[in-house]
């Protein structure tokens, strides 16, 4: 180890910042990789984080802590100073957050600089010269981040100058092309690496737009009062605003069902249907959003008509239905018909 000196990479799992944290490694620095994780991205790994670092250490030889910063991240998300990109996703603030995250724990760690697997001219908002000074400014780790896939088209940091890194060793990626990241990975031995899409749910074109009208004013949701259970209910089945503005979430199989009854709220709604296979539904605050009771009852019927439209049809056809219907302790039966398509279509988010 290089005079023990310590640094924090910041590691999303992809190819970058593998060969990120990787190629600082080679130099003989011990590197901490810092996975931040929310309901949007990495989430997953909260529910067997010494698995998950076992077999990141197995497969790159890194050394992973797992941050949960899912409650600071649902505040940023009320007002990202930089917007929003061409989906739902806060590239820059979110950068800036995850970065001065990490400055904050060079201390306790006792790090001396930070690693990003940024690439010059990689991403259209986030990864241009010009973004990457905003991200460093306002995170306020100007000279302690080190870029070391394109270290050498960027100014000298601390690290370089001090001599803890060799900048000769350092890289000049730059761009969108994937080829010169493919072959370093080759280099170091590294098959096994995620596709370079997807992982954020902030970023897709669909799931994002679920997000989006959660914090929209349409919502029933204040901004403020947004939790991870709510990010995670967006992300399960089918979607509704019923009208009136009620949010309605029917699961797509037995496994959405399973995760609906597993984060039904006290003042949720859950309907199902005993006699025949289907879909359970969740009202969202049906016990405290709704004005008067003659809204709740008009939703109410409106999602058991739903959880009959998607319910399994007998003998060639869907007839009336009973709904089980549980709220705030109490169950009843709702008698529905099925809901005709055209009537809803509108409706799914
Ligand atoms: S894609 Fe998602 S995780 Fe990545 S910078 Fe943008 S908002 Fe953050």
């Amino acid at each position: 180890m290089k005079n023990n000196i310590r640094a924090l990479s910041l590691f999303s799992g992809g190819l970058d910042s593998i060969l990120a944290t990787c190629l600082v490694m080679s130099q003989g620095i011990d590197v901490v990789a810092i996975q931040f994780v929310t309901p949007f991205f990495n989430y997953h790994i909260l529910k067997d984080i010494d698995s998950y670092r076992d077999e990141v250490r197995s497969k790159y030889g890194i050394n992973v802590k797992v941050v949960d910063i899912s409650i600071d991240y649902l505040e940023m998300l009320r007002n990202p100073v930089h917007g929003f990109g061409k989906n739902f996703n806060p590239c820059i603030d979110c950068k800036i957050y995850m970065l001065s995250r990490a400055r904050e724990m060079l201390g306790e760690l006792d790090a001396k600089f930070l690693i990003t697997g940024e690439v010059l001219g990689q991403r259209p908002m986030s990864q241009r010269r010009d973004t990457l000074n905003v991200i460093e400014r306002d995170s306020g780790s100007r000279s302690l981040l080190l870029r070391p896939l394109s270290a050498k088209l960027m100014l000298e940091t601390e690290a370089e100058r001090k001599g803890w890194v060799d900048r000769e060793k350092l890289l000049k990626f730059s761009g969108r092309g994937r080829s010169s990241q493919i072959a370093l990975a080759k280099e170091y031995g590294i098959t096994d690496y995620p596709s370079p899409a997807g992982g954020c749910i902030l970023a897709d074109p669909i799931l994002s737009r679920r997000v989006s009208q959660l914090y929209s004013e349409e919502s029933i949701l204040r901004p403020a009062e947004i939790t991870t259970t709510d990010v995670q209910l967006l992300l399960v089945g089918r979607q509704f605003v019923l009208p009136g503005g009620g949010w309605l979430i029917l699961g797509r199989d037995e496994r959405d069902n399973d995760k609906l009854e597993a984060l039904v709220g006290s003042v949720d709604a859950l309907l199902w249907m005993e006699e025949r296979p289907g879909p359970a539904a969740l009202l969202k605050k049906a016990g405290s959003w709704y004005g008067d009771a003659l809204e709740l009852e008009n939703n109410l019927q409106l999602a058991a008509s739903l959880v009959v439209r998607y319910g399994r049809k007998i003998e060639g056809s869907r007839p009336v239905g009973e709904v089980t219907c549980t709220l705030a302790g109490k169950s009843r039966i709702i008698q529905a018909q099925p809901l005709e398509d055209k009537v809803f279509r509108d409706w799914m988010l």
